[in-house]
């Protein structure tokens, strides 16, 4: 079994701020947050307890814990913020520049780029985010993949996943190639089975000229798509 991980306290959050170099793969980048950190000694604690008013963590006896407003603020925030390697970077490049080797107008006009990207990612994703979690249509089904929702769309029904974070593709195309060989038109009734029991009955057509047969329709989801497979109804 392994262990579960650990809580940070605030002395250990503080002490992993001033350490950030322990938790970055990258040698070079390693070296460079060396003696470096997230915050100095006179703002880390401030950091804290900045994160613990605006409600993003809470105390439980000793321990520092995520509150569910933490955790969706982390699920939309881009990756490139989350990860000390963006402020190992940095320090570096800063490093490079005290040093005689850098170009400072180029470095601050990298920065200004990256932080304005930065900004219009997280702008489209709260707003991607928001309009979800609105979302007033009724789901069909729990995702078979990630158990999130399925709803119907215009052209699929699909997981909430596909524009939400952590992303999820699956997806039943009304358009298939497949459903469209064979005839094919499932309603969502059926879907919600096919979901459900990764099969169903349908009627479909073996060739052009044949009038439709009953049979099943299997899913199998590989974990990237799905594949369809039709057997005789034996019933
Ligand atoms: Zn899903």
């Amino acid at each position: 079994m392994t262990k579960p991980k650990k809580y940070f306290t605030e002395g250990t959050l503080v002490s992993a701020m001033a350490n950030i170099g322990k938790s970055v793969d990258d040698e070079i980048l390693k070296e460079s947050l060396k003696d470096k950190g997230l915050g100095t000694p006179a703002t880390r604690a401030g950091i804290i307890e900045k994160l613990l008013k605006v409600g993003y963590i809470y105390r439980k006896k000793n321990n520092l814990l995520p509150t569910a407003k933490g955790v969706q603020t982390i699920d939309i925030v881009p990756d490139k913020l989350k990860l000390p390697e963006i402020t190992g970077e940095w320090e570096y490049q800063l490093n490079q520049i005290a040093k005689g080797e850098g170009d400072l107008l180029a470095f601050m006009n990298g920065i200004k780029k990256q932080v304005h990207e930065l900004i219009n990612t997280a702008v489209d994703e709260t707003k991607v985010f928001e309009e979800s979690e609105n979302d007033s249509r009724k789901a069909l089904a729990k995702c078979p993949r990630c158990g999130k929702r399925i709803f119907e769309n215009q052209k699929s029904y699909a997981c909430e996943g596909w524009r939400r974070k952590p992303k999820c593709t699956y997806s039943i195309w009304k358009e298939d190639r497949f459903f469209e060989d064979k005839g094919i038109r499932l309603t969502s009734k059926q879907v919600v089975e096919l979901i459900l029991n990764q099969q169903v009955k349908i009627e479909y057509q073996k060739n052009e000229e044949e009038t439709p047969t009953v049979g099943i329709l299997k899913v199998e989801d590989t974990g990237r798509y799905l594949n369809y497979t039709i057997e005789d109804d034996q019933s």
